[in-house]
């Protein structure tokens, strides 16, 4: 297939992926004498840090995404082609994709991260991802429709299993997912259902760690964990769900949670492409790069964002998979692009950390500031949704994002609560689009009779 891309006499660098650092890095490059060819697998870019608000019908998900095309409208040496990258040819300088060949002079990995079950097959068959708009949909879906099927129960263990909801993972995503389930519980739910008992539908939080947010201040850990306990959260610390299956959460290899819907926030992995070579790629599927994000040993080749891999001084795990990581890399690198045509020497990638936040409920968020700066509450949760609402991408998004956080304020609500597109297992995609296998569907409805235990053969 021939992609038709224009011919120019500028070299032509070829972003793979239009996050939060390929857009950055495309529009840095606007006014510069480059052909700028931008692949991603969606046509519109997507705001990943407020998909939960998506799945718990607090925000459309039209309002956290952005077409493509639209953003760059006018903008001369930008082409987008739809496509997915199927992996890279450092030697001929190639890029494969589903749509054909597409050649490069410069090359930005741009690719993100995927979902990491850390092998556990039952988990990556049974639960639900929030890292896709298609995700936060279908998890939206999958909980009301599950409230409607409790409605029909009258085995009071078929129907708790179908109201428990187990979260995953006590990162940003997984408290503030908790947290947005908490108040549903208190403020939506009993107004829709008021047949249902709902003081037996529990929310457990489960973390492997000693803490919730890791990466944060023990100040901001701990407001967390009791914002969330006084909202009716189950928190469970130092706790591993090691297998999920007929609807059964196990903890330890006999105990278990019995949910219909277990939420995995609890890890990512780098959407590391096929073609590198494999020294360059980490265990958790990310690639290494030096001070001026160049894939180790390729020049001509670079990765910026969740899927680089820096490793520095005072963070020599990697920098971290974070927005403003991917956004400053994109501003540096395009910097870095204008001296080396200027026949500079390039500068070396430093991150400045303007502060981490997590928003736990309505008035309720921690925020830490560099030099161990931290605020909470009603001043934190304010500054938590200007700056989610400044960073949105489009003005007509910050507009309906701001009238849907407004009108959901104002009167306890949360309006996006339509199963307007049923799930079902056997529809589930992964990360990348690809369909679950279809031995998914035979996922059983949770039976309150024991699973027989295998006794070895004699
Ligand atoms: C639920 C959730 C909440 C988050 N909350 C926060 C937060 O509060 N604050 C914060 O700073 N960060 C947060 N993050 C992390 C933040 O979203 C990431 O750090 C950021 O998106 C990284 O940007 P990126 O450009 O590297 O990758 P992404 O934004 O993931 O973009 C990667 C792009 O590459 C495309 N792509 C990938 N592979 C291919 C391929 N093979 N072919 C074609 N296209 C491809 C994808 O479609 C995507 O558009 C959150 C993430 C998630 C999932």
């Amino acid at each position: 297939m021939d992609t038709n891309l224009p011919k120019t006499a500028h070299p032509r660098l070829v972003i793979i992926g239009c996050g939060f650092a390929g857009l950055r890095l495309a529009q840095q490059l606007k006014h510069d004498p480059v052909q700028v060819v931008v692949i991603d697998r969606h046509n519109y870019h997507n705001f990943q840090p407020l998909l939960y608000q998506v799945a718990t019908g607090a925000l459309e998900a039209d309002s956290i995404a952005y077409p493509i095309r639209k953003i760059f409208a006018g903008q001369k040496n930008f082409f987008f082609r739809l496509a997915d990258v199927e992996r890279v040819d450092p030697a001929t300088k190639l890029v494969h994709t589903n749509i054909g060949e597409i050649s490069y002079d410069y090359l930005v990995i741009a690719t993100g991260s995927l979902t990491n079950f850390f092998g556990i097959e039952s988990l990556e068959r049974n639960a639900m991802q929030i890292k896709s708009i298609p995700n936060a949909l279908n998890l939206r879906s999958y909980i009301f429709q599950n409230f409607e099927k409790a409605l029909l129960k009258s085995d009071p263990e078929q129907r708790q299993a179908l109201l428990n909801i187990v979260v995953v993972g006590g990162g940003p995503t997984g408290v503030e997912i908790s947290g947005s389930l908490a108040e549903m519980r208190r403020t939506v739910l009993p107004k829709d259902y008021p047949e249902l008992d709902l003081s037996q539908m529990k929310i457990i939080l489960v973390e492997a760690g000693p803490a919730l947010l890791g990466p944060m201040s023990k100040k901001s850990q701990d407001d967390a964990l009791r914002y969330l306990q006084n909202l009716g959260v189950e928190v469970r610390l130092n706790t591993g769900i090691k297998r999920f299956e007929e609807c059964r959460a196990y903890y330890s290899d006999t105990e278990f949670i019995p949910t219909e819907n277990l939420i995995w926030a609890a890890g990512v992995n780098g959407a590391a492409l096929p073609g590198l070579p494999e020294a360059t790629i980490t265990r958790n599927k990310r690639i290494n790069v030096n001070q001026w994000n160049q894939v180790e040993g390729l020049p001509g080749i670079f990765a910026i964002g969740d899927v680089a891999n820096m490793v520095t001084e005072d963070m020599p795990k990697g920098l971290p998979m974070l927005a403003p990581v991917a956004q400053q890399q994109a501003d540096h690198l395009a910097e870095n692009f204008r001296r080396l045509a200027k026949g500079q020497q390039p500068e070396p990638f430093k991150y400045f950390n303007k502060g981490v936040m997590a928003i736990v409920a309505r008035n309720k968020a921690v925020v830490d500031l560099p030099k161990d700066l931290h605020f909470n509450g009603f001043f934190g949760w304010l500054t938590w949704l200007f700056v989610h609402l400044m960073t949105l991408v489009g003005f007509r998004n910050k507009v309906v994002a701001f009238i849907d956080w407004a009108f959901s304020y104002w009167n306890s609500d949360k309006a996006l609560r339509l199963i307007i597109r049923p799930f079902n297992r056997r529809d589930m995609k992964d990360d990348r689009g690809k369909r679950a296998a279809e031995h998914q569907a035979a996922t059983p409805e949770y039976n309150p009779t024991p699973p027989a235990i295998q006794t070895p053969a004699a």
